[in-house]
């Protein structure tokens, strides 16, 4: 009797631990602990061979010491192999949506986004990324629009819409005087040299239409940017959403340039390294990174130890259908554990944001 009696009292106990548990979540102490501030990181791209290779040829990578992990299903619903636009689509708003949708469902009607849904309810947003804000990526968490190739039209989704930050490349596409009357600071240049009183800053790397690869000599501008994006947005006592994106590892990959591949997710993980010293610092915030897809099939044939070099191969010059690893750490990290579809991450995201 006395050997029963343990594991029933430890059962009951577990079982009224997980009464007040919803959606199967994690229970600490007797509630969810929920984060106050949600950092989406998206690599474009970045597959676990590109991953694999950064972190074999830079002696490890922050990624690595992050022991919260999953895998993402990232068809698209018109196809197999997914574009940016579709899998952003699917990681801003839930649904998934044809090849080259943007903020749109597969009748092209728009549907809210997880950063819509956090100005809604007064949360601070950014957005971050080394490529046009117009882009793919971005485009999806703010715009509504049935093409990836509407650039115009996509910066005129982000006039009115309260977004408190925005860092990157497109300037040509955006007109200043809308962002002046919408009450942005606008900066153009190398260094974040904005005032700090102000209260909503569009930061233009140049005055091009996108930002220079790492190897022309973008230097650490992601990581500043991540980080002046954080402290920017964490003065919101009531939260953030912010999206960052490593976006030109998608573009070495089609290029089947593996240094290039190599160098920009190095270059992204110095920025996942500083959102996740935010969120340890922080402890009230959630830091996600993962990608949209993987980009050219990359394959890692041979490599020496001693020598840190690795033999490669692409398959293609396109996207591949292989899942991409997600990582979490912070509060709700837990969600992102196992094999999900894209749409989960927004899905877990809303829930831990309580909308
Ligand atoms: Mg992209
Ligand atoms: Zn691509």
């Amino acid at each position: 009797m006395k050997f029963l009696k343990k594991p029933l009292a430890l059962f009951i106990a577990f079982s009224l631990l997980f009464i007040n548990c919803k959606s199967g979540a994690k229970v600490v102490g007797d509630k969810l602990k929920k984060p106050l501030n949600i950092i989406l990181m998206i690599g474009d791209g970045m597959g676990l061979a590109q991953i694999s290779a950064a972190s074999f040829i830079n002696g490890g990578l922050s990624l690595d010491l992050l022991t919260t992990l999953g895998l993402i299903n990232t068809s698209s619903a018109n196809n197999y192999i997914t574009d940016s636009a579709a899998g952003a689509t699917a990681y801003s708003t839930g649904q998934k949506s044809y090849n080259g949708a943007i903020g749109v469902g597969v009748d092209s009607v728009s549907l809210i986004t997880i950063l819509e849904m956090a100005e809604k309810n007064n949360l601070a947003t950014g957005i971050v990324t080394t490529c046009s804000i117009t882009h793919a990526t971005p485009a999806c968490f703010y715009a509504h629009q049935p093409s990836r190739t509407m650039d115009k039209a996509i910066a005129n989704d982000f006039y009115g819409k309260g977004i408190d930050l925005a860092i990157g490349g497109g300037k040509p596409y955006f007109d200043m005087e809308k962002l002046k009357a919408d009450g942005y600071t606008i900066a153009t240049g190398p260094n974040f040299n904005w005032q700090t009183n102000a209260s909503k800053y569009f930061y233009f790397y140049d005055d091009s239409l996108h930002l220079p690869s790492l190897a022309q000599g973008r230097g650490d501008f992601l990581l500043n940017a991540t980080k002046k994006a954080m402290g920017t947005l964490n003065n919101n006592k009531k939260g953030f959403f912010l999206m960052v994106e490593g976006s030109q590892i998608d573009w070495g990959g089609h290029d089947n340039n593996f240094d290039y591949v190599v160098q920009e997710t190095i270059d992204f993980d110095k920025a996942i390294k500083a959102a996740i010293d935010f969120a340890k610092a922080d402890g009230n915030t959630l830091v996600i990174i993962t990608a949209d897809h993987e980009t050219a099939g990359l394959a890692l044939n041979k490599g020496s130890l001693k020598n840190k070099t690795i033999e490669h191969s692409f398959a293609t010059g396109s996207h591949s259908g292989i899942m991409v690893p997600i990582y979490a750490f912070g509060p709700g990290s837990h969600l992102f554990a196992g094999t999900m579809h894209n749409t989960k991450v927004f899905d877990h995201m809303k829930f831990l944001f309580g909308f």
